[in-house]
This record gives C-alpha cells, sequence and structure tokens, in this order.
C-alpha cells in the first residue's frame, strides 16, 4: 500500500462541486481508499493571470495501485470532466495533480513525483500540510510544513470550505452510487 496526496485545482464552471464529485469518484474506485481530506481555498492564478480564480484542495488516499496507473485514472478523470489542454498555466474543470507518493522520487517523462511546482505553490502545499505536515518531500530535506514556511509565493489564498464540510460533501456525492472509474484503464 502506498499513500498519495492530491492536488485538485478547479477554475471553471461549479467548481466546488467539480471537486467534491471528483473526489467522491476517486474514493469509489475499489482500489483507492479516502484516508483525509483538506480544506478547499479561494486562490487567484498563477502565471497567466486573466482568467478566473481557483479553486484548490488536496485528498490523501492509500492505494495498492502502482503510480503509472494511478495516474492514468486521474488523468482520465480530468478528461472526464471536460478538461481541454490549450495552454500551460491556462483555465481548467479540473486538474488533478499527484502532489506526493509516500517518500518516493519518480521522474518520467509523463509524470514527476514530487510535484516539480510543489514547493513553489502555496495553493498546493497549504492543503497538503493540513494533511501531511510532517511528511519531508524527497529531495528536499525539509518537511511539507516546513516548505510551507518557506514558500516564497504570496498569492491570495481565501479559506472557504471547511476540511469537515468538503468530507461530508465527498461522502454524501459518493452515495449517489456514481459509476466507478475502476473500468478506465485506457
Ligand atoms: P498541468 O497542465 O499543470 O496539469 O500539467 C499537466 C502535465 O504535467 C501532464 O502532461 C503530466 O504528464 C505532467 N505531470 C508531470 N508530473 C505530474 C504530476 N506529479 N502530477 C500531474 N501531472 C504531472
Amino acid at each position: 500500500m502506498s499513500e498519495y496526496i492530491l492536488g485538485l485545482g478547479a477554475n471553471l464552471g461549479e467548481r466546488i462541486t467539480t471537486l467534491e464529485c471528483a473526489g467522491a469518484e476517486l474514493a469509489n474506485h475499489p482500489q483507492m481508499h479516502l484516508l483525509k481530506v483538506s480544506s478547499l481555498y479561494e486562490t487567484e492564478p498563477v502565471g497567466f493571470k486573466e482568467q478566473p480564480d481557483f479553486i484548490n484542495g488536496a485528498v490523501l488516499f492509500s492505494s495498492d495501485l502502482p503510480p503509472k496507473a494511478f495516474f492514468r485514472i486521474t488523468q482520465t478523470l480530468e478528461t472526464r470532466f471536460g478538461r481541454i489542454r490549450n495552454r500551460p498555466w491556462g483555465p481548467r474543470t479540473l486538474d488533478i495533480d499527484i502532489l506526493l507518493i509516500d517518500s518516493i522520487s519518480i521522474e518520467t517523462e509523463r509524470l514527476i513525483v514530487p510535484h516539480p511546482q510543489l514547493r513553489y505553490r502555496r495553493f498546493a502545499l497549504l492543503p497538503a500540510a493540513e494533511l501531511a505536515p510532517n511528511w519531508v518531500i524527497p529531495g528536499s530535506g525539509c518537511t511539507v510544513a516546513e516548505a510551507l514556511a518557506d514558500c516564497p509565493d504570496s498569492g491570495r489564498l481565501e479559506c472557504i470550505v471547511s476540511q469537515h464540510h468538503f468530507l461530508k460533501r465527498v461522502r454524501e456525492v459518493q452515495q449517489w452510487a456514481l459509476p466507478s472509474i475502476s473500468a478506465s484503464k485506457g
């Protein structure tokens, strides 16, 4: 079993509902077990500024899936939520980043873990710190909480949904018996 911390983001459509549904769909996968969710934050865009504010959060799963298979599922889910990759840093209905997997490092053409931008993004570090402040970020020698304290990003970030409420909503959506994405192996 490995533990995965995922960063979730959305800045188009019903942003909070999208993150609730994404969390629920992942949690309904038979090989993914939802352990914890962060609060949700409204954050100003980084990079390309002329786009709506984001909602960001993070979720902690345990899973026996290998990273490549896990990543395939998160990518499929992004596409299912209507994500169109038209520009880097651009608007998106759903963004799922694999921020950390246990204490392992991965560097392939398509997947890099820890996520290469993690240490520079408060909107990823703050929710991740709610889940696992003491996890050491491989390759950095510092914990998530230490990286947050040192993070130079000063972008606006406002907590708008509590951890408790986000978890409650994810569990409610799970009950609607969404189709499992376990069949999405492609
Ligand atoms: P973005 O537009 O920021 O979501 O970046 C998406 C691209 O980042 C995808 O093409 C992925 O292959 C790549 N990528 C590399 N490492 C990761 C990671 N840890 N989590 C999510 N996407 C990643």
